[in-house]
């Protein structure tokens, strides 16, 4: 069983993942947390974000796991540091490289080749994983986005106004959307829920129940 979840920034994908996941006692597989840590690894490595051919050669030489807490990038944990602002604000120049996305779309594709998924990011269901059991392309209103992680910024203890973070991540969107490789899209065969007005708890049973259904016909 593969499910596929695609969305914009802040749509709940990661909340909603995780639940539905758990609930069907399958890996959940952040594919944006890779995206993010490739960006991290060259800032450090002072590898420059508009080299695509320098950016797929450290990729190579990365290598990307997930523990209970989050992703393990060469063996040291890295969730909270991925997920700066700064990281926030390079990850799509990294991200829109041919040779980028091919290499990550490589790891993807061998973690969930040989286990059942629910796999999130923005190209799931489109070029990772178009044969899917289930798709879903999760959004919300940005106004929403924004609000839902503004307040995780804000617990996490990070100083940031809800209009500046609006503005970032509007920006991040439209970068993500109109790239030429792999751009945010719904697939066409994807279910569109929109959680605007909706909590985790009930996206995450709706989708179970798209999973059920897959498994009844198959
Ligand atoms: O999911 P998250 O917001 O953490 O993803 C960070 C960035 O990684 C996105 O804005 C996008 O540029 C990139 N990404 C991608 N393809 C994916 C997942 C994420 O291009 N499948």
């Amino acid at each position: 069983m593969i499910v596929a979840i695609d969305g914009p920034a802040g749509a709940g994908k990661s909340t909603v993942a995780r639940g539905v996941a758990r609930a069907l006692g399958i890996r959940h597989l952040d594919t944006g947390a890779m995206y993010r840590a490739l960006t991290w690894k060259a800032m450090a490595e002072k590898v420059e974000p508009s080299d695509g051919a320098a950016l797929a050669a450290l990729a190579r030489r990365t290598s990307f796991t997930f523990g209970p807490s989050g992703i393990i990038v060469d063996g040291r944990p890295m969730e909270r540091e991925i997920r700066s602002r700064r990281v926030g604000h390079l990850v799509s120049m990294v991200s829109a490289h041919p040779a980028v996305r091919r290499e990550l779309v490589l790891r993807q594709r061998a973690i969930v080749d040989s286990e059942d998924a629910v796999i999130e990011g923005r190209d799931i269901g489109t070029v990772v994983c178009p044969g899917a059991d289930v798709k879903v392309f999760l959004t919300a209103s940005a106004a929403e986005r924004a609000r839902r992680r503004h307040r995780e910024l804000l617990r996490s203890g990070m100083v940031i106004t809800y209009r500046t973070l609006k503005r970032e991540l509007v920006r991040r969107d439209a970068l993500d959307a109109t790239r030429p490789v792999s751009p945010l899209a719904p697939a066409e065969d994807a279910y569109v829920i929109d959680s605007t007005a909706r909590s985790s708890a009930e996206v995450v049973a709706e989708i179970i129940g798209l999973v059920r259904a897959a498994q009844r016909r198959s």
